[in-house]
């Protein structure tokens, strides 16, 4: 009697786990190539330089070419046509900007 309980309870136990590990596999197939669209399409919207004064990027304009200005107060991003184009950014101006 109790053989056949235990035995019972090993087969219910093992089906489970299968069914268990099944699913996470199946998951885990269904769910990854999920994640890297989505990390790829992520990198995708995020440009890495950005005019400051035209809002170009590297991405709405892959030829431009993007410099930082050395005289503007923190990293200020500017595509070639601005670099030596525009206003500088005055130090107190930033700080009252992130401020
Ligand atoms: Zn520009
Ligand atoms: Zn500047």
């Amino acid at each position: 009697m109790r053989f056949a309980v235990l035995a019972a309870t090993g087969n219910f136990l093992l089906f489970f786990a299968d069914n268990i590990a099944n699913q996470i596999r199946t998951g885990r197939r269904r769910l990854s190539p999920q994640a890297r669209t989505f990390a790829a399409s992520a990198d995708d919207r995020e440009p890495r330089h950005r005019c400051r004064v035209c809002g170009k990027t590297e991405l709405s304009d892959p030829k431009a070419d993007f410099r930082y200005c050395s005289k503007c107060a923190g990293n200020q991003c500017y595509c070639g046509d601005h670099i030596f184009n525009h206003e500088h950014v005055l130090a107190d101006e930033e700080s009252k900007r992130s401020a």
